[in-house]
């Protein structure tokens, strides 16, 4: 069985990625989750801290290994010896966007495939951004997250801006 590559940006690692992750490391020899270094889109978690989070998320997967990288998602994937690309597909939503992306990545990289695996049901409704929407917002991501990253993120937001905004306002009084 090849190797395989789970890309993305995990900002920060949900319990979605988890279930991505532990499903591909049970049909793969060997699995590295490579943390994206730049994505196009505002990032919460410097690199460091998203790759730190991962390991910690992912530490009873001994198949499984974390490292950042830049550039382009088939060069990273040779440069490990990677031979499958995993995505995680959560809804029709998502399909289109990585179909897209997979025949790109083909066009550049035609002996890479990609396996997209569906998470479980719980989690299929599960965002990053949803997670860090809502955090901020002073709700409760208990049992969407591990443990750790709800910790970071509480952490991460009550130093960016005071904690949640909860006085409502009347514009018209
Ligand atoms: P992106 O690659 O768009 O920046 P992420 O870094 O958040 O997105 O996610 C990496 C991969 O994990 C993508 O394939 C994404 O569809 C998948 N993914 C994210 N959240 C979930 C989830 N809750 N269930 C299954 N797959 C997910």
């Amino acid at each position: 069985m090849p190797a395989a590559i789970y890309p993305g940006s995990f900002d920060p690692i949900t319990c979605g990625h988890v279930d991505i992750a532990r499903r591909a490391a049970a049909i793969f020899e060997r699995l590295v989750v490579g943390v994206y270094d730049a994505p196009a889109k505002a990032l919460l978690f410097p690199t460091d801290e998203r790759v730190k989070l991962a390991v910690i998320a992912l530490k009873d997967l001994e198949n499984v290994q974390i490292a950042a990288y830049g550039g382009l998602t088939v060069d990273f994937a040779r440069q490990i010896g990677a031979k499958v690309i995993i995505r995680g597909l959560r809804a029709v939503s998502d399909f289109e966007v990585e179909m897209q992306m997979a025949l790109l990545n083909r066009k550049m990289a035609p002996d890479l495939e990609v396996v997209c695996l569906m998470p479980s049901l719980e989690y299929s409704f599960l965002s990053a951004t949803m997670i860090k929407e809502i955090s901020k917002l002073g709700g409760s991501i208990e049992g969407l997250v591990p443990a750790h990253v709800e910790n970071a993120l509480r952490e991460k937001l009550r130093r960016d801006d005071g904690g949640p905004h909860s006085v409502p306002r009347y514009l018209n009084s």
